[in-house]
């Protein structure tokens, strides 16, 4: 899954560099998924997301991977296919219990009788997608996944070929359910080096694949007593040396990490202090000779993204798609 700019990592370097190595790609938007293509990525994308009856050409154009989210949208799809000459691929989409996109499995015949008439799509796929999978409470995935196979058998009542992939597991199923794998599994967040919550059994070794860094951009000693940033929310209580940081909300760190954060400067943790503002922060190194030019990581060996999110109050998702646009992604090969 590379959809959010590849979890923020940049999809512009990730996607040709994994492209050898996956079999298919997964995006949100059409518009991302044109973006891939833009990019010369020539393996098959799937478009996970709604779909608009408007948007339904792109998908012949650029030969794109629809999700078959309803009887209507087939339809449509039916229609361009014949019209444009050029056949539409699709993937079923079941929906098992996260009341998102995608057709009850108790309303799942007529989805299925539908694509079994549209002789211009290639129906490829069926698959449908968890709510809870990175819980240790396996109890919903379980009724998904039950609710899944419900479907599947269908296919034999309806004496009709099951499309021949089958896919269930986000990250969280990958490691928790591996009796749900199929023949296709759709990793997101671990594929980028991070476990999908506390909960999941790590049966796979991963690692971060980023590191966020900046550098100090200012340095000075300071008098206790007068306060730190806009609203005056820290002050020193002793003579301190506060470093800034060209990065700030603008950049996705998170205004309200405000005096939670750390960053590490020379492999030692310090505090973020004072407002975060839109371009910059400040951090406190107490009587430490930081000088202007020293690396600062932001995220990335002792701070985990997960130490990012409990700061925010949010989880490493939203951390990781939050990077914004302005800071240059910059990819190394080890
Ligand atoms: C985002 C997404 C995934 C990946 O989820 P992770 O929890 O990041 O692994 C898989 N499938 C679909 C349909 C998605 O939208």
């Amino acid at each position: 899954m590379v959809k959010a700019n590849a979890y923020g990592h940049g999809v512009d370097g990730v996607a040709p560099f994994i492209e050898p190595y996956v079999d298919a790609f997964g995006v949100a938007l059409v518009e991302e998924a044109i973006h891939l293509r833009r990019l010369g990525i020539t393996k098959p994308i799937l478009v996970a997301g709604g779909t608009l009856p408007e948007q339904v050409p792109l998908f012949a154009e650029y030969d794109l991977t629809l999700t078959g989210s309803s009887v209507e949208l087939l339809d449509i799809a039916e229609q361009i296919a014949r019209q444009s000459g050029k056949r539409i691929k699709t993937h079923l989409k079941i929906d098992t219990g996260m009341e998102r996109v995608g057709v009850h499995e108790y309303e799942a015949e007529g989805l299925i009788l539908k694509a079994a008439a549209c002789p211009h799509l290639d129906v490829e796929g069926i698959y449908t997608h968890l709510a809870n999978s990175e819980l240790g409470d396996r109890s919903f995935s379980l009724l998904q996944l039950e609710r899944f196979q419900e479907v599947l058998h269908l296919y034999e009542r309806l004496s009709l070929p099951v499309p021949s992939l089958r896919h269930v597991c986000n990250s969280g199923g990958i490691l928790n359910l591996p009796q749900a794998h199929f023949d296709m599994v759709r990793p997101g967040i671990l594929f980028y080096g991070i476990y999908p919550g506390p909960e999941v059994e790590r049966v796979v070794e991963v690692q971060p694949a980023v590191t966020w860094r900046a550098r100090v951009s200012y340095s000075k000693r300071i008098r206790p007593g007068r306060p730190v940033s806009y609203g005056s929310l820290w002050q020193a209580e002793a003579e301190s040396r506060i470093v800034t940081i060209p990065c700030g909300y603008a950049d996705g760190y998170f205004r309200r990490m405000t005096n939670r954060a750390q960053v590490l400067i020379r492999g030692k943790k310090y505090p973020q202090v004072g407002r975060i503002c839109m371009d910059q922060f400040m951090v406190n190194v107490g009587d430490d000779e930081i000088d202007i030019g020293e690396d600062v990581v932001l995220l990335g060996g002792g701070i985990r993204a997960e130490d990012l999110a409990e700061w925010a109050g949010t989880n490493e998702y939203e951390v990781l798609t939050s990077i914004s646009a302005r800071v240059p992604r910059v990819y190394v090969r080890e």
